[in-house]
């Protein structure tokens, strides 16, 4: 089982959609409603795309840049995002993430699922233009930011999207930080990028984990100086549309309430998937949510079809 924050948060909203998505999702086997399951799991809004083009821009085209202490030309930028859009969006206009043949690693960057085709079939021009101009703000933000004179500064190495992955009790504890700043002479920094403008939440804990993951992964450090005090790490959430960043610094009661959350939470999905194997579940174990929540599950479909035969074992009847 592999526990994140992300998962974590999924879990405490509705168990069911968490059993949806991490226990009956599979692309392979021949069970039609666990793989409408896997299919339905890659389904994001178009506020989600938003946040994913422009990580992928940060990381691939921005994050090498400033690396070698430069600044890409803004048409570049514009160019590259452009050209992502279209390609992203006639993958998903085409459903061909539906595609039973073709795997996520194949369609490597024109892999795109949206809700809102799936859903309505349709999504207008207006509003994929106003998605590409909230990418473009985000980006443009970004390089008039204060994070910039770290960024570019000669002693930073930036790395970003580092899987950092440890295990607590047997569970993959797994962590994935937009950005890791690594300095020659001080602990590193983490930064966590948000794009939309109405989220209240605040990414504390996110970066709590993060931190904790980090110092969990010693290796990780270019300057391969030592790190095992999460408290040393300092975390930024940065909010791209409004350019705004707030810091925090975790003190050693932070870090226990965090390993706290951690093992709380991992202990009550251990209790829920303590069977191995699919066939065993029973769904009724796992909660639906009593919020609105529904409205915007992926798995709302699947949810209210109460006729699907959840852990029939097709292979026994193959096999027949
Ligand atoms: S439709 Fe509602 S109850 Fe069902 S899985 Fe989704 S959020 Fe949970």
């Amino acid at each position: 089982m592999n526990w994140s924050i992300s998962k974590a948060k999924l879990f405490s909203k509705c168990q069911r959609r968490w059993f949806y998505s991490e226990i009956m999702a599979s692309k392979y086997g021949k069970d039609i409603h666990r793989n409408e399951a896997y299919i339905l799991k890659q389904l994001g809004s178009i506020h989600s795309w938003r946040g994913k083009l422009v990580d992928y821009v940060i990381e691939r085209l921005l994050v090498p840049k400033f690396n070698e202490k430069m600044l890409p030309p803004f048409n570049e930028i514009e160019s590259l995002v452009s050209e992502l859009m279209e390609k992203q969006f006639k993958f998903a206009k085409e459903k061909k993430y539906r595609d039973p043949k073709l795997t996520k690693k194949e369609a490597g960057d024109n892999y795109c699922a949206l809700r809102e085709i799936e859903w309505a079939d349709e999504l207008d021009s207006e509003s994929l233009n106003i998605i590409k101009q909230q990418v473009l703000v985000s980006l443009k933000n970004l390089l008039k930011s204060k994070l910039m004179k770290k960024f570019l500064a000669p002693d930073t190495i930036l790395v970003a999207q580092k899987s950092l992955n440890f295990k607590i009790k047997g569970v993959n504890i797994i962590s994935r930080p937009d950005l890791i700043l690594y300095f020659k002479d001080k602990p590193p920094l983490i930064i966590d990028w948000k794009a939309y403008y109405h989220g209240t939440e605040n990414a504390r804990m996110q970066l709590g984990v993060y931190s904790i993951a980090l110092a969990e992964c010693v290796a990780t450090d270019p300057y391969l100086k030592p790190m095992d005090d999460p408290t040393e790490i300092r975390l930024i959430e940065y909010q791209l549309l409004k350019n705004f960043q707030r810091e925090y610094k975790l003190s050693m009661s932070d870090v226990d309430e965090i390993k706290q959350y951690i093992n709380d939470s991992l202990q009550k999905m251990l209790k829920l998937s303590e069977h191995n194997n699919y066939h065993e579940f029973d769904i009724k174990q796992f909660e639906k949510t009593i919020t609105p929540e529904c409205k915007y599950c992926n798995f709302k479909t699947l949810c209210r079809n109460e006729k699907i035969k959840y852990q029939v074992n097709l292979t026994k009847f193959l096999t027949d």
